[in-house]
């Protein structure tokens, strides 16, 4: 651009028409985002910059590049020294899922789902995999199924090939709708009886994994999960031995022969001579019989202090030159290489080694929820398999795989999902206090009774 404006052909283009509007709208994008900055408080200019550039000049690539360019330099008010372009940070190996998310994903073939804002009853199940002619069986046939509402409960039950064969929709407590599977197609039923909530003790031992062992006690899929989640941060379910106890409490609500929702009152289970409890407080919340929480805290940067963010998480991100969708799953922050990185919170390390794009790399898996990942490190501090403690330096931060220039990649994933870490809900690990815990005391007191083994 520069060696076009000083050749002596200038005078002569500049009033070709053609010429002068990418000029022009090339002035334009710059002035925009240049005046655009004092208006942005997290010097992002992810969003209105590339909608420009989508928008405006969307059929000359050469511009847009240069577009982009100019957006970088603006963004870190450094030209060029600390660019970071980086177009991938897929690690090229998959995190492995241990054992008992296996189990849990591969026979969990009936889900308990809650209505929220935008949900479709095609798309909700859709997610969840199931056959696609069935959901447009079902769907199309039984029109009054898109009027679910928010805050109301479906559940379905699929085979091991995702065929639906059962849905159940909780109008309210006493009007549940019913859909069968009988032959190809789905036939409706409904349900006037009041349900009859119970609370149900379940007791069992381990005699080959606790996923196993509790189902074979009678509890449903979404009761162990509700059990691993409470105490995910106290105890690793795969140290449990052979011959340790568990017992639980849940109110389980049914409609006749049907189970339409079910609570976890309180759980304990014996490692070895080790109590583990989780007991339900009025907040909805799991504590120990102390009060005491369950669960575990998360620093936001896994870094000392604060540090610029130069990307950041955007699951729409679009590929400056290509225009490609490519997701930035987690937040880039400009720290200078040798810069110590911290794991965010306790947890094993499950990944720690060279892989592709991402460079040097570390997954940190904490409690059955919750994984970070770490990229493009100079050096790696810790081994697969290791327990670390929150705050514990991990690695020096680098340049290393598909990055050009020092920074640090953060992700976070929750439920093998990744989210913005930098605005994601993170458990707080904070106790009853006051009245809310005399009244705890007072329960759990009562709970703990009856957990008997
Ligand atoms: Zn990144």
């Amino acid at each position: 651009m520069a060696r076009q404006i000083k050749s002596p052909n200038i005078e002569k283009s500049f009033y070709k028409l053609p010429y002068f509007s990418v000029l022009g709208v090339l002035v334009f994008v710059i002035l925009f985002a240049v005046l655009w900055r004092p208006l942005n408080l997290e010097r992002t200019v992810y969003i209105p910059l590339s909608s420009q550039a989508e928008t405006t000049v969307i059929n000359n690539p050469h511009s847009s590049v240069e577009i982009e360019e100019a957006r970088i330099e603006m963004v870190d008010g450094k030209p060029d020294a600390e660019q970071v372009t980086e177009s991938s940070d897929e690690p090229e190996d998959e995190i492995v899922k241990d054992e008992l998310d296996d189990i849990i994903d591969e026979k969990d073939n009936t889900v308990q789902y809650t209505i929220s804002r935008g949900d479709t009853l095609h798309d909700i199940l859709l997610r969840y995999n199931v056959n696609k002619n069935d959901i447009y069986q079902l769907t199309t046939k039984f029109k009054q199924l898109a009027n679910l509402r928010i805050g109301q409960q479906i559940t379905w039950t699929t085979d091991d090939d995702h065929n639906l064969q059962s849905f159940s929709w909780i109008i309210s407590s006493n009007n549940i709708r019913i859909y069968e599977k009988s032959g190809d197609k789905f036939i409706e039923s409904s349900e006037t009886v009041e349900s009859v909530p119970e609370n149900v003790i379940i007791k069992g031992e381990i005699q080959s994994s606790f996923v196993t062992d509790a189902r074979k006690s009678g509890l449903t899929n979404n009761e162990i999960s509700i059990i691993t989640r409470a105490l995910q941060w106290r105890l690793d379910f795969r140290r449990l031995q052979v011959a340790d106890k568990f017992v639980a409490i849940v109110k389980r609500e049914m409609h006749g022969e049907r189970l339409t929702n079910s609570q976890l009152i309180g759980v304990r289970i014996k490692n070895g001579s080790k109590d583990y409890y989780a007991i339900l407080a009025d907040d909805g919340k799991y504590y120990n019989i102390n009060g005491d929480s369950l669960s575990q805290s998360f620093f936001r940067y896994p870094l000392m202090k604060q540090a610029r963010v130069s990307s950041h998480f955007n699951p729409r991100r679009l590929h400056p030159i290509s225009g490609q969708v490519t997701p930035h799953n987690g937040v880039d922050f400009a720290v200078s290489r040798g810069t110590p990185v911290l794991s965010v919170g306790n947890g094993e390390v499950v990944i720690a080694k060279y892989s592709g794009s991402a460079g040097n790399y570390i997954a940190i898996r904490h409690g059955r929820q919750y994984m970070t990942t770490y990229m493009h490190l100079d050096k790696i501090l810790v081994k697969p398999g290791q327990q670390v403690k929150q705050g514990e330096k991990i690695a020096l931060s680098g340049n290393t795989g598909r990055s050009t220039g020092p920074h640090l990649h953060f992700e976070l994933h929750i439920n093998n999902k990744p989210v913005n870490p930098l605005t994601a809900s993170l458990p707080i690990s904070e106790g009853l206090t006051g009245k809310s815990k005399n009244v705890f005391l007072e329960k759990a007191k009562e709970v703990k009774s009856k957990l008997s083994l």
